[in-house]
């Protein structure tokens, strides 16, 4: 096996024991490799590994890679900044976006997905209260977002997102996936089904699992240290 396919069992055995000890069907957990900063040839070896769904935050690299691997069946999934001025090339080129935070973006994503492709799965970024970024909708603000996010027939609204700030020890990760989970249990019902929480990445994967993810977006654990700083 190469490093990447070895990284990446290594990954799928780490969900594998924390559903177990956490008592979450693995089947529900989704490994999202994020790939940002990686070439096309690393996508490819993970996608030969059986890996299906890839992370990017920087669009004009995104764009080039997602070009250099039409041939390939891999899942584009938008998790950087979203800017207004690139809704359309995140419209046109993705198949999910995690890190949704205004309206008016998803406004602009609605109209400017095209008619031939299936309508833009998205998540509304959280930002709780020790966010390692500032991006994110206060958690008040979500409930009202997200009804009118529903009624955007080009959009599916599918669950919430967050990037907390590192912690070190199990429980300190723990708290704001469980606030998120419990956010999420609340902004939930019929007409909003919610499902996705998009949660947990290489250091702190368990934590997430533990409390709900059903999204966990992975990058150093399956490629490697980023050695590119952007
Ligand atoms: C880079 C990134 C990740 C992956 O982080 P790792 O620590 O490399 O697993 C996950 N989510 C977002 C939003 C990121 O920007």
């Amino acid at each position: 096996m190469n490093a990447i396919a070895t990284r990446l069992d290594n990954v799928h055995q780490r969900i594998h024991k924390a559903a177990t000890k956490y008592g979450r069907p693995e089947s529900a957990i989704q490994l999202l490799a994020v790939s940002k900063t990686r070439p096309a040839e690393d996508i490819r070896a993970a996608l030969e590994a059986g890996q299906h769904c890839f992370g990017e935050s920087y669009l004009q690299e995104a764009i080039e890679k997602i070009q250099q691997l039409t041939d390939t069946q891999a899942q584009w999934h938008f998790i950087g900044r979203i800017q207004s001025n690139k809704t359309k090339i995140i419209a046109e080129h993705f198949d999910w976006v995690h890190g949704l935070c205004s309206f008016k973006h998803a406004q602009r994503l609605n109209d400017q997905r095209p008619d031939n492709l299936p309508s833009l799965n998205v998540c509304l970024q959280i930002n709780l209260s020790n966010e390692a970024s500032k991006a994110g909708i206060n958690p008040e603000d979500a409930a009202e977002l997200a009804h009118s996010i529903q009624a955007l027939p080009r959009l599916q609204l599918q669950g919430i997102m967050t990037l907390p700030a590192p912690a070190k020890t199990l429980e300190q990760q723990r708290h704001p996936f469980q606030a998120l989970r419990k956010l999420r249990d609340t902004i939930k019902t019929n007409e909003l089904p919610l499902d996705t929480l998009s949660m947990g990445m290489s250091n702190d994967l368990e934590a997430a699992i533990a409390e709900g993810a059903t999204i966990v977006r992975v990058g150093t654990a399956i490629f490697g240290p980023r050695n590119i700083k952007k």
